[in-house]
């Protein structure tokens, strides 16, 4: 019945689908996954395998559970000396893989070499700012270079495989996991989920120092309902293709040699037996040749899931859906066997899989240089001060300067000389370790350096004083730290207020929060300070965008900082003090309620738009009622995506298109010519600042009905005062295709208009035709 369904679907696809690039090789990896001369020496040691051993390479365990679920395993010395494991994770230490690495080599019959895994996903030892902050900096070079250090840490350990990038687009800031990603636009996710494999595998991957990527989680996790962790996703193959597919195409374009299957089911089917998914759209669709792992425990939980009684059917299920590793399940190692010998999964299937793993192995160069030379057994890995140098650079541009109103006549932000005493309070000031987000690695705490450090020593360069009052912590209602931290406000000419989230318990996975304000009684602290009626500087440290709606009316300055690694402190004195312009931009919609959920810039129109109606006035019986609105808030963003201050002062000039009339069969054809659109960006201001300069485009009259606005390219400038710079982009095939009616890629003839703009809300415009 399966296969028939199968076959059903495969068939209409060949018909209807086609994605732009379906010669897909990974051609940008070396060496190749699929070079012939690695896949015959693949072959001839798959001769001399047997069917355990080959099972053997498609079973994974993790270090931090020496029982794992359903086992009564205790010794995985014993398991590697057999070949019945092939990769591990959570091992940390270069003595702990080299020496387990030994067992692998000297033990095992074959002398396969093993591949030790963990999730590196924000820097290894030197920890950047989390993803969502990287990914507000728009710059792709930036996550390359931050994962290329990430990589050159985590293998001198003897870490070769990462659980990263995380490229699940994230609508719902319920979902803690958002944290883990770039965001809420696909086209800013590919750009990221492209930076982190380049950076991660490097020019070679058999380079020592390079790692293997692993593009996380196919998929759709990020649409799990209600933004709860885990739940289910049901959602149309075009939205699957049109937003959430993008940044893996991006990824496996980029060369990234792995994929995990995701935890959700995705239309009643569970990810990690999803056939669609994992073999029609990876593999067969896209050509993909590297391997497919499940997460953690999820090939057990198909069985919670509903669609497999007992474990051999889980495994069953699993493997012929196209997975080729088990992580933590124990079910490929307990049932394939048995399953292949009854004939109820063929064992070239297995041969498949088992191929697939020694591949990545192979290109890895495993075979050739199974151990890390480095550091010396048992040293800990130290920290260079040029990578730390660089996390203070990657986490400056992270921030986004949310709002900068005025204070006593000017602009409260950045802070003047004349800002003697300077109060800082809040649970966040000094809290070392909420600076390093979830998903640590080896990070310590002991590195950052924290505002509180940061800026005490600032001040005491300037001879100024800072008065700290912690206000209260993270997740309380005790509110006895209040009336020191209204005295320091009191005593100040300026209050800095760091307020925000805990790192762990409310960011990253098993993190949903159906609340979305300030955490405990941080918002009582907020409003007990803003009574002094000093300027205050409100900076949110969270893994999500939280609903800063009373902030954004009564406080003047509003920071957005996100975790931001090691170097949080003096990344963010430097920006208050002025010595660089926040240029980060949001890359989700920050909600003003949780209602608003879930949220995102890039929406259908509806047949009744709120925007045609005077939204000043509360909806009534006067006609303006029946539109899509809320009758209690408003639709729109609190800040939009794209959205971001700068201390410079940006103008954009009227865009220039160079044809108003194209031709969509000669787009689709490739013989059309692209449409350039320019405009020139001057600063205005009196201050140096980066303006990241975003290009939107909107089509109408085609075959189905497309978003309001779609992000479709983006350019950072760097711009002294009184400088002007030309941007020019170009739109042409890439950016008008879409997922058409018969689930086509491909441009159609439309009315088309594009902005070119400092957020998804603003920017001039102008329109085009695309004609047949
Ligand atoms: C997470 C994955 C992670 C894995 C590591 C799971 O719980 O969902 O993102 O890579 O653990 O084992």
């Amino acid at each position: 019945m399966a296969s028939k369904m199968h076959s059903v679907r495969v068939l209409l696809l060949a018909i209807a689908s086609a994605w732009p690039f379906c010669f897909l090789r990974a051609q940008a990896l070396t060496p190749r996954l699929d070079d012939p001369a690695i896949e015959q020496r693949i072959t001839k040691l798959l001769g001399q395998m047997t069917l355990e051993e080959k099972i053997g390479q498609m079973v994974h365990f993790s270090a931090d559970s020496a029982n794992g679920p359903g086992t009564a395993r205790t010794d995985y010395h014993q398991q590697i000396a057999k070949g019945q494991m092939g990769s591990f994770e959570n091992v940390t230490g270069a003595a702990e893989t080299n020496a387990l690495q030994k067992l692998a080599i000297e033990k095992s019959r074959l002398h396969i070499p093993f591949l030790f895994a963990l999730d590196v996903i924000h820097g290894y030892r030197t920890i950047f700012p989390v993803p969502l902050a990287m990914a507000s900096t728009w710059d792709p070079s930036m996550v390359e270079r931050a994962s290329r250090i990430a990589a050159k840490e985590a293998t001198r350990e003897g870490i070769r495989w990462t659980f990263s990038p995380m490229i699940d687009i994230a609508r719902d800031a319920r979902w803690g996991r958002i944290v883990e990603g770039a965001g809420e636009d696909p086209y800013l996710g590919s750009a990221m989920a492209a930076a982190y494999v380049r950076g991660y595998q490097g020019a070679r991957l058999d380079d020592p120092q390079s790692m293997l990527a692993c593009m996380k989680h196919f998929v759709a996790y990020g649409a799990a309902e209600a933004g709860r962790d885990y739940n289910t996703v049901d959602i149309s193959e075009r939205t699957l293709r049109q937003i959430y597919l993008p940044p893996f195409y991006a990824a496996v374009k980029a060369g990234g040699g792995s994929v995990m299957s995701a935890f959700n089911a995705l239309n009643g089917v569970p990810a990690t037996s999803n056939w669609f998914t994992l073999t029609h759209i990876l593999r067969q669709e896209w050509g993909f040749p590297g391997v497919i792992i499940s997460d953690y425990g999820s090939v057990r939980e198909t069985i919670a899931h509903g669609i497999a009684l007992d474990g051999k059917t889980a495994a069953r299920k699993a493997l012929l859906a196209g997975l080729d590793i088990d992580l933590e399940s124990n079910l490929f190692a307990s049932h394939l066997a048995e399953l292949v010998r009854s004939g109820a999964v063929p064992e070239n299937t297995v041969d498949q899989a088992a191929r697939r793993v020694l591949r990545v192995k192979f290109a890895l160069g495993l075979f050739d240089h199974p151990y890390t030379s480095e550091p010396q057994a048992g040293s800990p890995p130290q920290l260079d001060p040029a990578d730390v140098e660089f996390a203070r650079t990657v986490a400056e541009p992270s921030f986004v300067l949310l709002k900068n109103g005025e204070s006593g006549g000017k602009a409260t932000l950045p802070l003047t000389p004349d800002a003697r005493t300077i109060a800082l309070i809040g649970p966040l000031a000094d809290s070392a370790s909420d600076m390093l987000g979830p998903w640590r690695a080896r990070g310590n705490a002991a590195d950052v350096a924290t505002l509180r450090t940061a800026l005490t020593s600032r001040m005491q360069q300037a001879a100024g004083q800072v008065l700290y009052a912690q206000g209260t912590e993270i997740q309380t209602d005790a509110d006895s730290g209040f009336a020191e931290a209204v005295a320091a406000a009191k005593q100040a000419d300026v209050v800095l207020m760091a307020l925000g989230e805990d790192s762990l318990w409310m960011s990253g996975e098993a993190a949903s929060r159906a609340h979305l304000g300030l955490p405990g009684n941080q918002q009582q602290l907020l409003e007990a300070v803003a009574a002094t009626g000093k300027p205050v500087v409100l900076i949110v440290f969270s893994g999500r965008p939280l609903t800063l709606t009373w902030a954004a009316g009564h406080v003047p300055a509003i920071l957005q900082a996100w975790f931001p690694g090691v170097q949080a402190g003096p990344a963010l004195v430097r920006k208050l003090f002025g010595d660089v312009s926040p240029s980060g931009k949001l890359i989700v919609s920050m909600r003003r309620s949780v209602g608003q959920e879930p949220l995102y810039y890039d929406a259908l129109n509806t047949g009744r738009p709120a925007d045609v109606v005077d939204l000043s006035r509360p909806p009534g019986n006067n006609g303006e009622k029946y539109h899509s609105r809320y009758v209690d808030e408003p639709n729109a963003a609190l800040f939009p995506f794209g959205y971001g201050l700068s201390y410079a002062k940006f103008i954009y000039s009227p865009l220039e298109l160079s044809t108003s009339q194209m031709s969509a069969s000669g787009l689709n054809e490739k013989t059309a010519q692209a449409l350039h659109v320019s405009t020139t960006v001057r600063n205005a201001g009196s201050r140096a600042g980066d303006e990241i300069v975003e290009l939107y485009v909107r089509l109408r009259g085609t075959s189905v009905a497309l978003p309001v606005r779609q992000l479709e390219g983006f350019r950072r400038l760097t711009l002294a005062p009184g400088e002007s710079k030309r941007v020019e982009f170009t739109v042409g095939g890439d950016e008008l295709a879409f997922w058409n009616i018969d689930m086509q890629y491909l441009v159609e003839p439309a009315s088309a208009t594009v902005w070119i703009g400092p957020s998804s809300a603003e920017g001039g415009s102008a329109d085009f035709v695309i004609a047949k």
